[in-house]
């Protein structure tokens, strides 16, 4: 466990009222003798004048002291809030750094109170995700996982696997009750109820996922099918926050629209075409990466024109180029001039961009193919990372049962246990390997 003290800056750069610079370590006292004149009172809020080198002072605020355990990050936690801009809330950092404190690194205090079992992972990274959620469901979500409602469901499933485990292997242990054991019909139902809870955990992390995630959705066409004209329909209901890809052409957009919650991130590839100019070329990279993490990938066709051959050839060489593994789903634009009922036809979507017809089904759509049930309490923030974890263990209870009911096979049994064990515990970080770790806790900002 290090014993190095960390500082740095907890509060969003730019100009605010007042800014925080935090402090952890096992001893803050001859860090703050010379800077506070002494520490204060634990967890009272202090009036001090913060003081440089010569003695001149660099602001005055407010200090507050949170003696170990009883902190975030378990060790000696002291928060100093100046009201100075920037450049004074840096010259006071640069003072700590000088009281010798180094600069913490992102989400270092967070993986002290981690590792300082103040925090499971899980908790950790709701952390994070509080400070980045864009949606007040998804904030609310983070903070219910950080509250540790993710984690109990988890911790109280992998109780369930581990007993059951201990349950099988014992059961080995004495061979003459071999055959009883896997005749006993308590396995069976502890593994159903196993099942049970595995899938509702799965159901309600991958709402959280999609809540803070969303869908990638990649929007391709020919030109004039209507492709920014639907843009702008869907964004011109929502809110919506147009950015450009750094450094790309300015038809290559991509724009974030709230669904119900669940953010859509669209990519509009008007802009792929070849290019010779490098920092467009870069830009159109960049893009088909996005394009690359896509989930869906919405065809339009301009409806006028879905006869002729030419958009048929069109189409094909669009499509050609994809990765071929993102479903595709087609949508026709422009039925008020075809005059074709909007709405869902088989497979296709029939919408009007310019006249807002069909875009309720459409979006419904959208959310459907993400498995999105709209506004939940009750879903958990999640990741990518808890879903793969869930999966895995998901397989492997399926496999656990299958040496249990088709092979008969005990020993085989509990192994698969374990390996259902160990993908769980990977999502509060009870068997988590340090790279992973580290993986995580980098994702951070500084100062959390
Ligand atoms: P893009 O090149 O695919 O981005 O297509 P645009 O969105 O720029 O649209 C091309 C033209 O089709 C514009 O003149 C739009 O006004 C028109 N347009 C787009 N959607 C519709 C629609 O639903 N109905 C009609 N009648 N015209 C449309
Ligand atoms: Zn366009």
């Amino acid at each position: 466990m290090s014993t190095e003290t960390i500082a740095a800056i907890a509060t969003p750069l730019g100009r605010g009222g007042i800014g925080v610079v935090r402090i952890s370590g096992h001893d803050l006292t001859k860090l703050a003798e010379p800077l506070l004149g002494q520490l204060p009172s634990p967890r009272i809020a202090q009036h001090r004048l913060f003081r440089a080198q010569d003695g001149s002072i660099l602001d005055d605020g407010l200090a507050l002291f949170f003696p170990a355990p009883y902190s975030f990050t378990g060790e000696d936690v002291l928060e100093l809030q100046g009201h100075g801009g920037v450049v004074v809330l840096d010259m006071v950092l640069k003072r700590c750094l000088e009281l010798g404190a180094r600069l913490a690194r992102p989400g270092e205090f967070s993986e002290r109170a981690f590792l300082n079992n103040k925090l499971d992972l899980v908790q950790a990274e709701a952390i994070a995700d509080l400070i980045d959620s864009s949606s007040e469901q998804a904030a609310r979500s983070a903070l219910r996982s950080l509250q540790g409602s993710f984690s109990q469901a988890v911790d109280k499933l992998l109780s369930a696997l581990i007993e059951l485990r201990v349950y099988v292997e014992a059961a080995l242990d004495f061979p003459d009750e071999d055959l009883d054991f896997l005749a006993d019909s308590a396995v069976t139902t502890r593994l159903a109820m196993i099942k049970q809870q595995l899938a509702a955990i799965f159901h309600k992390a991958q709402q959280g996922s999609l809540l803070r995630e969303g869908m990638h959705l990649v929007i391709v066409g020919r030109p004039n099918a209507g492709k920014s004209s639907l843009l702008n329909a869907l964004a011109g209901q929502e809110t919506a926050i147009v950015t450009e890809i750094a450094g790309t052409t300015r038809d290559v957009l991509r724009e974030r629209i709230n669904l119900e919650g669940m953010p859509l991130h669209i990519v509009d590839t008007a802009g792929l075409r070849e290019s010779t100019d490098p920092v467009e070329k870069l830009g159109i990279e960049r893009a088909w990466r996005e394009i690359e993490k896509a989930d869906l990938v919405l065809l339009l066709v301009d409806d006028t024109q879905v006869e002729a051959e030419a958009d048929q050839e069109a189409h094909q060489a669009i499509l050609s180029k994809l990765p071929t593994q993102i479903p595709v789903l087609t949508v026709h634009n422009k039925v008020d001039l075809t005059g074709k009922a909007a709405g869902k036809q088989g497979q296709h979507i029939y919408i009007s961009a310019k006249h807002d017809l069909g875009l309720e089904v459409l979006k419904a759509e959208l959310k459907a193919c993400m498995g999105f049930q709209g506004e939940r309490e009750d879903s958990f923030i999640a990741r990518r990372r808890h879903l793969h974890a869930l999966h895995t263990t998901q397989a492997a209870v399926e496999r656990a049962e299958e040496q249990l009911l088709v092979f008969n096979a005990g020993e085989l049994m509990a192994e698969e246990l374990r390996l259902a064990q160990d993908a769980l515990g990977q999502i509060t970080g009870k068997f988590t390997s340090d790279d992973l770790l580290g993986e995580i806790f980098s994702s951070f900002c500084i100062g959390k």
